[in-house]
């Protein structure tokens, strides 16, 4: 019998499992499309159990290591059958939910996000509050069994097609420190109060959400955690928006750079030396992420060595577009094209999940202990 929780039977497996079962997407660009088809990959992977390894048994999923999830992104996002921002949000929100909420919540809850049926979103960023999340302000008060909620998230990607939203609070009183009066929460996005407003990019996609919270009940048995520990919450889930999260938006890097070589042979152009810088750009990404991947799967705890991940992704990624606008005159300037889109949105990669002076400030004071200034 073949051991299916090997990668690379696991890969080999996936493959003729995708060659047999068209997932192609309609030709529909709109973010309503994207979600849509997402959820339908989604859905057949879900009923191939292609979705369901990586992921532990307690939870819905068919268990084996963390790096089938991995692969199963590599192939659906690096193949265009479901874009990277959707499929991102799986594996940016999902572990550290399930190490946080009752096991009877993440087992109803995981598999409906896994089967395609709902999409989740992360309501950390707030007004005043980004880099400097610990300042977060969006209040959960106890009453009871029920905590009630009042305040404004912002930059909340998805939201408007979201189900549930993993939701730091403050809790605690004006004496508790800031990094112990943070709590997190799993809401339903349909609870009276909500309000969600889409905001649109400059890449002209309503991609963000401004999402209000006005006398929210949640019930506590929603608390991710116990009180206070949602700093600890968002430090787990940051290396993992690094980990397998980056793995699947480094394929689909390498299939836009697959698309700019056809491109410029197309046009008679020669493959020059920016093409090779970013090709080493992605390359050096790569191997950056494998070993993450690896480190994962052994079981070691990941934490600021990601932001080293977080630096590479957002150089490769802007590099790649900058020679796209460089070698393609006018497809980003002047036409309406996937390409400017996809310049446009690159621009956001040295700002989400954590903005790069941040990240380096992290390698020099955590990694190379260079000290404060
Ligand atoms: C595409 C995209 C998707 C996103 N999705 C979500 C989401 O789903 N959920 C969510 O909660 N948030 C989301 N965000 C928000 C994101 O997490 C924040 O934008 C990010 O944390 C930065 O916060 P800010 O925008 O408030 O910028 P600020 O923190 O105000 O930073 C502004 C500038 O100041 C610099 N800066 C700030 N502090 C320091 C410092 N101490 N030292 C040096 N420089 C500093 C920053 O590097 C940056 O250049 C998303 C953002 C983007 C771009």
């Amino acid at each position: 019998m073949t051991d299916l929780f090997e990668p690379a039977t696991f890969r080999t497996a996936l493959r003729t499992w995708l060659d047999e079962n068209d997932l192609t997407p309609p030709d529909d660009h709109s973010l309503q499309g994207h979600m849509q088809q997402f959820a339908r990959v989604q859905r057949a992977l879900y009923d191939g159990g292609w979705s369901r390894y990586g992921w532990p048994e307690e939870a819905g999923g068919l268990g084996g290591p963390a790096m089938l999830r991995a692969i199963v992104g590599e192939e659906v996002v690096g193949r265009r059958l479901a874009e990277p921002g959707p499929y991102s949000m799986l594996e940016v929100l999902t572990p550290t939910m399930i190490d946080y909420a009752q096991p009877e919540l993440a087992a109803e809850m995981v598999p409906k996000l896994l089967s395609g049926e709902e999409q989740w979103c992360q309501g950390f960023s707030e007004p005043g509050s980004g880099s400097d999340l610990a300042s977060l302000s969006t209040r959960a008060v106890q009453r009871g069994d029920t905590w009630v909620i009042n305040g404004q998230k912002v930059w909340t990607s998805f939201a408007q097609f979201s189900h549930r939203c993993v939701l730091l609070t403050r809790t605690g009183d004006a004496d508790t420190p800031d990094h112990q009066a943070i709590t997190a929460f799993f809401v339903d996005v349909d609870t009276p109060g909500i309000s969600v407003r889409p905001l649109r990019t400059m890449h002209d996609v309503d991609e963000f959400c401004e999402v209000y919270f006005d006398d929210v009940e949640v019930d506590s048995s929603r608390m991710l955690g116990k009180p206070g520990d949602g700093w600890q919450l968002a430090m787990d889930l940051l290396p993992y928006e690094r980990s397998t999260c980056f793995w699947q938006r480094i394929a689909y890097l390498y299939s836009r750079f697959d698309g700019l070589v056809d491109e410029v042979r197309g046009r008679g152009q020669a493959i020059d030396v920016d093409m090779g810088e970013v090709y080493l750009a992605l390359h050096t990404l790569r191997c950056r992420s494998r070993a993450t991947q690896h480190r994962l799967a052994e079981g070691q705890k990941l934490g600021a060595d990601t932001s080293i991940d977080k630096v590479l992704l957002a150089g490769a990624e802007q590099r790649l577009y900058d020679t796209v606008r460089d070698l393609l005159p006018g497809v980003i300037e002047l036409d309406d094209t996937e390409w400017r889109t996809e310049y446009l949105y690159s621009r956001a990669a040295t700002i989400y999940g954590g903005t790069a002076e941040i990240q380096r400030n992290i390698i020099a004071r955590r990694l190379l202990d260079l000290g404060k200034e």
